[in-house]
């Protein structure tokens, strides 16, 4: 638990929050500004800034419950389609650092834009990149 972490607050229960769903390891809420109607976030209940700090277990943990609340919001809000967003760091649009996955389901006509422009690749350069990648894992 961080201290001045609101999102480690709410996971425990210290500030209350509108719960979809809780267990051992996370709380499932509505975010207080839906992109959507639905928009949920899944928490863990112990603290990781970001992605790079998560561990294995709770990461598998993680993406099978978000399959469980996925068709959840289907079933009970007939959404047409969903995004799975997690942002991390400021750049990427991480606004709380305690790591949070959205689940932002989607309908014909909304506004939410989860879009980034294509670019033409260089083969080499793609080649040069992959490697790096490679050799990093
Ligand atoms: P991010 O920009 O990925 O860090 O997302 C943070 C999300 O947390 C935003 O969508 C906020 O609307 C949401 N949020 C912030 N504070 C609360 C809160 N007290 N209860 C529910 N959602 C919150
Ligand atoms: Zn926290």
């Amino acid at each position: 638990m961080k201290d001045d972490c609101i999102f480690c607050k709410i996971a425990k229960g210290q500030i209350p929050s509108a719960t979809i769903y809780e267990d051992r390891h996370f709380r499932v809420m509505m975010d207080i500004n839906p992109a959507t109607k639905g928009h949920c976030l899944i928490i863990p209940k112990e603290h990781f800034d970001n992605i790079y700090d998560l561990d294995g277990e709770t990461a598998g943990r993680l993406f099978s419950l978000a399959t469980c609340i996925a068709r959840a919001l289907r079933d009970a809000l007939g959404c047409e389609g969903l995004n799975i967003v997690q942002n991390n760091g400021e750049i990427a649009g991480q606004t709380v650092f305690h790591f949070h996955l959205h689940l932002i389901p989607r309908y014909k006509g909304d506004d939410v834009k989860v879009a980034w422009v294509p670019h033409e690749s260089d083969p080499d350069q793609l080649e040069e990149i992959r490697k790096a990648i490679k050799a990093a894992i």
